[in-house]
């Protein structure tokens, strides 16, 4: 059939009057890496909340690798830990090492053996080269060391789908890098993802197909190409012009 991971269908969410996302369609297959850009206030946020069944939406449907996730159903839970979501923020727990941040889904959501946890998380923060800093709290982790704890952290339940907001956009210029490899490695590896970012010269590099939105609506979508070399819309090229 199709190799969808994800197929939103005719989305509309509104906070109060504001209508938020509006017709909403967007299909992500296996191993596609999907850059979504656009102005603050576009509803790019709020798109990747939906998907992570952290915000209701009034009309339209998600599915994920072919179900359709409903709160009501009882597959719900487990089909939203198949999706990692990476914040701007990190939103690492402040009082736990970053070792304990990573093996905290793993003993508390899937119930598994704190050793073997332990064994997983250690090589994930090997993964994002951070092996030697297992011991350490947050506060004492540079912006970019927190935002890679918090990548070993979402990789940790072994997600299907990976949705990044931002999360280059709190770091320093010097750090942004760092954090820009490890979501590379990943593209590398196959991964599916929604990347939501503003370095452009990053999601030409590396996504398969770019999204615009603007105002709660997918303004243009395509190949990376098409969007950069012939943005259609004269709401895109400004905006790519303000940005690059
Ligand atoms: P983006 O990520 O593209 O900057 P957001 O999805 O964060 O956009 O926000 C889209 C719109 O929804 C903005 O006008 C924002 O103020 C509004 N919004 C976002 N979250 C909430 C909320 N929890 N309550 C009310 N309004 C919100
Ligand atoms: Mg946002």
């Amino acid at each position: 059939m199709n190799n969808a991971v994800l197929e939103i269908k005719r989305l509309y969410k509104s906070f109060g009057k504001l209508k938020v996302l509006n017709d909403i369609n967007l299909n992500v297959k296996k191993g596609e890496v999907v850059a979504v850009i656009g102005p603050s206030g576009s509803g790019k946020s709020t798109l990747l909340r939906c998907i992570k069944g952290l915000e209701r939406y009034e009309k339209g449907e998600i599915y994920f690798n072919g179900c359709k996730l409903m709160e009501k159903d009882r597959n719900f839970r487990k089909l939203q830990q198949d999706i990692g979501l990476v914040f701007q923020h990190f939103n690492l727990f402040p009082h736990m090492t970053a070792l304990q941040n990573v093996m905290e889904g793993l003993v508390t959501v899937k119930r598994m053996d704190k050793k073997d946890a332990e064994k997983i998380a250690l090589s994930l923060l090997k993964k994002v080269g951070l092996e030697e800093k297992k011991d350490e709290y947050p506060s004492r982790l540079s912006g970019g060391q927190k935002q890679r704890v918090a990548i070993a952290r979402a990789l940790a339940m072994g997600p299907k789908l990976m949705l990044f907001d931002e999360p280059t956009s709190a770091l320093d210029p010097e750090l942004v890098g760092e954090v820009l490899n490890v979501i590379r490695d990943l593209a590398g590896e196959g991964m599916t993802m929604i990347i939501v970012t503003h370095e452009m010269g990053f999601a030409k590099e590396i996504a398969d197909s770019i999204v615009f939105m603007d105002k709660g609506v997918i303004l243009e979508q395509g190949k990376v190409e098409e969007i950069f070399k012939n943005p259609r819309h004269e709401r895109t090229k400004m905006f790519l012009e303000k940005i690059i």
